[in-house]
C-alpha cells in the first residue's frame, strides 16, 4: 500500500490538508498522527472493522483497550460517563496531556474498550490532532504508533520506520512535544495508572485531590488483573540487554573497574553523567539532556533507548532520575524498559551478566 505523507504545520494546520486526512479516516482508513505526547495510530473510534486493524498492525494483545481522543467534552459524554463532580476539573484540565478512565456508556464496540465496562478518553493538546478530530467528527481511537513492546513512537521518522506501506495516512508535523505517554487517571478509584506529562501535583491542584500512587504507578510493580490493561505487558523495550543503575556516578564506575572481562557496554543518562562514565571507561554513551531538565531528557527518552540497538555492545546501564514531577513518568518508562533489572553492586552486576 502506497502511505499517503501529509506535512503539517504543527501550530498552524492547513485546513485543506486536515480535510484531506480526514476524509482517509472517515473512508474507515488507518491515520498517524501527532499529539502533544506521542505519534497516534488511529481510527474512526465507532468503526470497529478499522479499530481490529489497529490492533493486527502494532501486533497488540486484544485486551489492551485503546485510548478514544476527542475534540470536546461533549464529545467524550457521547461515549462516557462522566461523574458530575469531575466535570469542572476535566474542563479546567482539556486539552492536556491526561487521559480519564471513565464508565462506557455502550457506544463503543468490543474491538475499543477490550471488553472492559469502562473507556479511556483524552482531549489532546495539539493544534492537529484537535483539528483532525473535530473535522472528522466522531472520536478517533489511537494507541501509540508503535509495534506492541516497542518504544512510542515520538516523531515522524520513526513512526513511518515502523508502519510505512502498511498504513493508509502519516502526518509529519516534527516532533511531539513531550515524548512520553500521557498520564491516566482512573477516575472510579482517583489512582493514577500510568504516569505522564501532567503531574499528580498539577492534577490535584485542578481537582482539589491528590490522586493516588502505588508501586504499579512508579512501574515496580505488574498489574497482574487488568485495571489497567497496558501495565500487564512488558513495553518500551529495546532488544538489546538494558540494566537500570540507582545511585550516584561515582559508585557506579567504582564497582564496574572491580569487574574482570567486563563486556563492551554503552551508558544511558543525563550528560553530566555520561561525561563522567565515559571518561572514566571510553565508553558509548547517550546524553537524553541536562540532569535538572528533566522535560528535556523525557523528550528525548525513547530514542535514547532505540538508538542502543545500533552501538553493538552488550548490555547497556541506564541511571535514575529523581521521581519528582515529569520525573514519576521517566522512572516509570525506564523500569519498564529495564523489565525490572536493576543493580547496586558488582556482585549483583555480574550474576546479572552471566551466560
Ligand atoms: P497506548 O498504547 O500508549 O495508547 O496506551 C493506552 C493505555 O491506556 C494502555 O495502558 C491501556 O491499557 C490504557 N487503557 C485504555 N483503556 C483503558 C480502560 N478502559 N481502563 C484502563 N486502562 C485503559
Ligand atoms: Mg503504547
Amino acid at each position: 500500500m502506497l502511505t499517503r505523507k501529509l506535512h503539517i504545520d504543527p501550530i498552524n494546520p492547513d485546513m485543506g490538508a486536515i480535510a484531506e486526512a480526514s476524509g482517509i479516516v472517515k473512508a474507515g482508513g488507518i491515520i498517524i498522527f501527532p499529539t502533544e505526547t506521542v505519534y497516534g495510530i488511529g481510527a474512526n473510534a465507532l468503526n470497529e472493522s478499522a479499530c481490529r486493524r489497529i490492533f493486527a498492525l502494532k501486533g497488540r494483545p486484544s485486551d489492551n483497550p485503546l485510548i478514544v481522543h476527542v475534540s470536546s467534552l461533549e464529545m467524550a459524554e457521547g461515549i462516557a460517563s462522566i461523574p458530575a463532580e469531575y466535570r469542572d476539573g476535566i474542563r479546567r484540565v482539556w486539552p492536556s496531556p491526561i487521559t480519564f478512565i471513565a464508565k462506557s456508556n455502550g457506544t463503543l464496540q468490543k474491538a475499543v474498550t477490550g471488553g472492559l465496562s469502562t473507556v479511556a478518553v483524552r482531549m489532546p493538546a495539539h493544534p492537529v490532532a484537535l483539528a483532525l478530530i473535530s473535522e472528522c467528527g466522531v472520536p478517533i481511537a489511537a494507541p501509540s504508533a508503535n509495534p506492541s513492546g516497542r518504544p512510542s513512537a515520538t516523531n515522524p521518522r520513526r513512526a513511518i520506520s515502523y508502519f510505512d506501506g502498511r498504513v493508509e495516512c502519516i502526518i509529519d508535523s516534527g516532533a511531539a512535544f513531550f515524548g512520553i505517554e500521557s498520564t491516566v487517571i482512573d477516575l472510579e478509584s482517583f489512582t493514577v495508572l500510568r504516569p505522564g506529562p501532567f503531574t499528580p501535583e498539577e492534577i490535584e491542584k485542578a481537582f482539589g485531590r491528590m490522586p493516588k500512587v502505588d508501586a504499579v504507578t512508579r512501574g515496580m510493580a505488574h498489574s497482574g488483573v487488568a485495571v489497567s490493561p497496558g501495565v500487564k505487558y512488558a513495553h518500551y523495550a529495546p532488544k538489546t540487554k538494558l540494566l537500570l543503575f540507582s545511585g550516584d556516578i561515582g559508585e557506579l564506575t567504582g564497582l564496574l573497574d572491580g569487574i574482570q572481562n567486563l563486556p563492551p557496554f554503552a551508558f544511558i543518562g543525563s550528560a553530566e553523567s555520561c561525561k563522567a562514565v565515559s571518561e572514566a571507561f571510553g565508553c558509548s554513551t547517550i546524553a537524553l539532556g541536562d540532569r535538572p531538565d528533566l522535560y528535556k531528557i523525557a523528550k528525548n527518552l525513547y530514542d535514547g533507548i532505540i538508538a542502543l540497538d545500533s552501538l553493538n555492545v552488550a548490555f547497556g546501564i541506564i541511571e535514575a532520575f529523581e521521581e519528582r514531577g515529569i520525573g514519576l513518568a521517566i522512572m516509570n518508562r525506564i523500569r519498564k524498559a529495564c523489565s525490572g533489572t536493576s543493580f547496586n553492586s558488582a556482585d549483583g552486576l555480574s550474576k546479572i551478566l552471566e551466560p
